[in-house]
């Protein structure tokens, strides 16, 4: 049936079906993938299995002549030999083998023509095409007739185990990336994000190579200037729900590039989070779940396929894939101008970060290799304190150079466009996890409002005594009150307390990257 062939990636299948429509990668879905359902507001409804989130420990880069001086080698960044990688990807290869149909998304990576990369993913599930072909730039029917050959390709067996016995296996998953030979092999996780993430990792080794930062951000554009404004933050402080902005172009919600032209997103859709997601708070991703779209790990009535939004019984990490044009305001091309604002969000649990402050320059560096936010007990009994993490330039687990690298490119753009820093703590105020309550998503969108309008630059401001920024006391359509974290507590005392704490934390956490002897720590400019 199909002309499609696969055989110089040594993949021969009965059936392979290439760039398949959704409505044909719906079909599918339900006739081979037991579990798969239709929601009442058209989504796919698909299981990853085991994995609902990604797996850090097991991603690996094939360390090569070529780029091994160029990896920050360490915490986020394991090494895997050349012979590991080629029996992974045999591994996987004969898996995919084994199967009597195929999927295979061809598209890419980059919005910006120049910075573009051409991308094949290859699977075994209806559900994993459907999510690519959703978060990557969609080819039109003529780039795809002269697409040629790809710079990456993704073999995806997921729902097969690697070897433990392999040499540097530690589980039975391996997310394995070859610079040198522009393949990503996946084993023993089914969870899409992998896929979308391994792109992110390959764009955060290529661009800065050319000089253009990769960002873990969403970003916005005004409707008139065309001038940006970027929202960096690690996973859950609020990126793809606060760029969901009906007053501004939506960019992309997570993966972007600034270059000396401005910004482009890498991406060509949005994965939002669904846990507690309403239409009322959330009108702009909720009606984006529709037809094409992909619902993840949800809960949803036999009776209705009605999606129970605050069902956390398969995983806290439920998700909707959606192409970005669901949005009613995306921008296409989803490039926009060099950025006025950078916003730093952080989920503060301790309570005592102050929900919006302006950053120097030299402050803004420290936050940006430090990418602080907090970890939230969640349902486990026992533990009441929230948990510090650090995760350099908030996207430490897609770095692929050292922090340096990214730190240097930003303080370049900041000093060039002269660029307003703002931390923005999405977390919680009036006490810690346990006796305050997360910000109000009102306050935090009126907050984004006033840096956009740029309310914010002529309001009265003080130094934080333990911080040092400069905190905004005045802001349009947020209590005063609120905006002095000190004050939102009931307890002085324990707000000095914990505040320091974290101030401790977070000296202690930099010292690291100043030990390197690489990030100086001030900012020439
Ligand atoms: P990821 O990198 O994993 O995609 P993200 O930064 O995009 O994470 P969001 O998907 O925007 O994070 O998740 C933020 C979650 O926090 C949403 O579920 C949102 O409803 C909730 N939330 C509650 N209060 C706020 C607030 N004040 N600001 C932002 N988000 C909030
Ligand atoms: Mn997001």
């Amino acid at each position: 049936m199909s002309t499609f062939d696969l055989s110089n990636h040594g993949l021969h299948v009965p059936t392979i079906l290439r760039n398949a429509d959704p409505s044909q990668l719906y079909e599918e879905a339900i006739q081979y993938e037991p579990g798969t359902r239709i929601s009442h507001s058209g989504a796919l409804i698909a299981y990853s299995g085991e994995k609902t989130g990604r797996s850090p420990q097991d991603k690996r880069l094939v360390k090569h002549q070529d780029s091994e001086q160029d990896i920050w080698w360490g915490p986020v960044n394991f090494p895997l030999d050349e012979t590991s990688f080629l029996i992974n990807r045999e591994r996987a290869k004969d898996y995919l083998n084994t199967r009597d149909r195929l999927y295979v998304v061809d598209a890419f990576a980059g919005w910006d023509p120049q910075h573009q990369i051409k991308v094949r993913v290859i699977c075994s599930r209806p559900y994993h095409a459907l999510f690519m072909h959703q978060m990557l730039i969609r080819p039109t029917d003529e780039q795809l007739v002269d697409f040629g050959e790809p710079d990456f390709v993704i073999y995806n067996a997921g729902r097969f185990p690697a070897n433990r016995h392999t040499s540097g296996m530690t589980s039975k998953t391996s997310v394995d990336v070859s610079f040198e030979n522009g393949e990503v092999v996946i084993l023993g996780t089914e969870y899409a994000g992998e896929m979308k993430k391994g792109i992110f990792t390959i764009m955060n080794y290529l661009m800065p190579k050319r000089g253009v930062l990769s960002m873990h951000c969403s970003a916005t554009a005004d409707r008139v200037t065309g001038q940006s404004s970027v929202m960096f933050g690690l996973s859950g402080t609020g990126k793809t729900t606060l760029s969901a902005d009906p007053r501004r172009s939506l960019i992309g919600d997570d993966e972007h590039g600034w270059s000396d032209e401005g910004i482009f997103n890498i991406e060509g859709g949005c994965y939002a989070k669904a846990i507690y997601l309403s239409r009322e708070s959330e009108p702009e991703i909720f009606q984006a779940l529709r037809f094409g779209a992909v619902l993840e790990n949800v809960v949803y009535d036999d009776a209705h396929h009605h999606v129970d939004f605050n069902n956390a019984s398969i995983t806290q990490n439920t998700r909707g894939a959606y192409p970005i044009e669901f949005v009613t305001n995306a921008k296409i091309p989803c490039v926009a101008g060099h950025p006025t604002d950078v916003i730093f969000l952080t989920c503060d649990a301790f309570g005592v970060l102050p929900p919006v402050s302006q950053l120097t320059p030299e402050q803004a560096m420290f936050h940006f290799v430090n990418g602080y936010t907090a970890k939230i007990a969640g349902t486990e009994v026992g533990i009441k304190e929230p948990q510090a993490t650090f995760s350099p330039c908030f996207g430490g687990p897609f770095l692929v150079w050292h922090p340096q690298k990214y730190a240097d490119l930003l303080a370049e753009r900041i000093r060039t466009h002269q660029v307003r820093v703002w931390l923005v703590n999405t977390g919680w105020t009036g006490g810690a996890y346990g006796v305050g309550s997360r910000m109000k998503l009102a306050y935090t969108r009126a907050i984004i409002d006033a840096i956009h309008a740029g309310d914010l630059h002529h309001v009265p401001t003080r130094t934080d005594p333990i911080f040092g920024m400069q905190v905004v006391t005045q802001c349009p359509n947020v209590p005063s009150a609120i905006l002095d974290p000190k004050q939102a507590w009931a307890d002085p005392a324990a707000y000095e307390t914990n505040a320091r704490k974290l101030a401790a934390l977070f000296e202690e956490n930099y010292a690291q990257f100043q030990a390197d002897g690489v990030i100086k720590g001030s900012f020439d400019g």
